[in-house]
């Protein structure tokens, strides 16, 4: 239930509702789907998730 480094993911394994912002929650329910070997460290100037801004 923390806030983490932001990451995404480029991986077309996910549908674009996930892939195209940014997570910074580790229980987010979209991010928690996206495989560590997928995630990538940062934000890509991506809109931030609205699952994760619901966390807050
Ligand atoms: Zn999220």
């Amino acid at each position: 239930m923390s806030k983490v480094v932001p990451y995404h993911t480029d991986s077309l394994e996910y549908p674009p509702s996930h892939r195209n912002v940014y997570h910074d929650r580790d229980n987010c329910p979209a991010g928690k789907t996206i495989k560590q070997a997928h995630r990538k460290p940062g934000d890509a100037g991506r809109p931030r998730c609205k699952d994760c801004k619901n966390l807050d």
